[in-house]
């Protein structure tokens, strides 16, 4: 007889804990839904794609190099990116996405009875990473669909390790300017590491938006994420970073997997890091998709949320997961919001202007046909 029982090796916090299930490959999809073609509109991917410089790296890589491991950190990349922004390059920590820098963080600061501070309604993975590690996650409500500093700051205690805040935040492109920011790390002082998520920094365009990598100086408890799979297109690729003050950066690389990112990602984004007309295309693009989606919003009487990221948010006359359902079936990909507590609203990204299109036909055909 075995003695195998499962239940016994699993820690309550993991049996507690609901699995994330991602959406199916597109093939799946289109034939689940009868259609030839899905426009992405609910990733918050780059319609425009990778950089040319990107592109270049990719179509002359040697395929033998697949058969090699990687420079374990990102050695030339880092140097890359310090470069760029200012840092020095022990200051940067790659990882296989800015999610996998998520679990770094929250491995290097966390132990059992520490908390971790988030707003409820934000990018869903701290929130997750920190119950699946059985860590609490305190989720501050949202105050006008933005972050509410005091309330954060009220729900600090001593065993609060990490604050993650998104800005702009995913999914309601709210925003702290550079003086909020500023303020809130004055009020936090140190007690505990504050994270900012620039997941969408590159697309704002806002002279106060803030530049969180020079507050570093004044406040060693400043931790910066930054993506390659937004502005930069490379989210198929699996590739984020986040800079810190250094000794905080050599405690998270304590906890951070070496060897995690791929010799594509790195090569592709050494070079995307340089290519300024990449950026100015990309917020051109998603400056016209705003717009459309502002004209849409008004026409359709619907409030609207956004407009400083490749995103925006609808408020439907009728459940979100039935016009999502019914969207799908007109080929167009949004992101249903009542799974990330905004029931009724809908999240769309900024795509091509032939995707934004489809996506105002199928979105007045939907609610023409309540
Ligand atoms: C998309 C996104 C990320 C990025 O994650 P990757 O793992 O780098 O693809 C991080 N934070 C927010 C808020 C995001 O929207």
């Amino acid at each position: 007889m075995s003695g195998f029982a499962l239940d016994r090796l699993v820690p309550a916090h993991v049996q507690a804990f609901e699995a994330y299930v991602p959406a199916p490959p597109d093939d799946v999809l289109r034939r689940r839904f009868g259609v030839a073609h899905l426009h992405r509109l609910n990733n918050n991917e780059n319609a425009l794609g990778p950089p040319a410089a990107s592109r270049a790296v990719l179509a002359r890589w040697d395929q033998r190099e697949a058969a090699l491991y990687p420079q374990g950190d990102g050695w030339h990349l880092r140097r890359a990116i310090a470069g760029r922004f200012g840092l020095d390059a022990e200051q940067v920590i790659l990882g296989n996405g800015a999610n996998e820098v998520i679990a770094f963080v929250i491995k290097a600061f966390c132990e059992a009875g520490d908390n971790i501070v988030t707003a409820d309604r934000t990018f869903a993975v701290y929130e997750w990473l920190a119950s699946f590690s059985g860590v609490e996650a305190r989720l501050v409500p949202l105050r006008d669909h933005g972050f509410d500093d005091a309330a954060l700051l009220r729900a600090i205690d001593a065993r609060s390790r990490v604050v993650f805040l998104c800005n702009p935040n995913n999914p309601t492109g709210s925003w702290w300017d550079h003086a909020t920011l500023a303020r809130f790390l004055d009020s936090v002082a140190g007690r505990a590491i504050v994270v900012v998520d620039e997941a969408y920094a590159e697309f704002a365009e806002a002279p106060d938006f803030p530049n969180s990598f020079a507050l570093m100086a004044r406040h060693p408890n400043l931790i910066v994420f930054r993506t390659f799979s937004k502005m930069w297109g490379l989210a198929g690729l699996r590739i984020g970073w986040m800079a810190a003050a250094p000794a905080v950066a050599a405690t998270v690389r304590k906890t951070s997997i070496s060897y995690s990112v791929n010799r594509l990602a790195l090569d592709a984004a050494q070079e995307a890091v340089w290519d300024e007309a990449h950026i100015a295309a990309s917020r051109a693009q998603v400056r016209v998709a705003q717009a459309g989606l502002a004209t849409l919003a008004g026409r359709l009487g619907l409030p609207l949320l956004g407009g400083i990221g490749n995103f925006a948010m609808l408020r439907l006359p009728m459940p979100d997961t039935v016009v999502h359902r019914r969207l799908m079936a007109r080929g167009v990909m949004a992101r249903a919001m009542t799974s990330f507590r905004y029931p009724g609203w809908l999240r769309v990204s900024c795509g091509s202007p032939a995707a934004m299109a489809a996506f105002s036909e199928a979105l007045e055909a939907v609610l023409a046909e309540r």
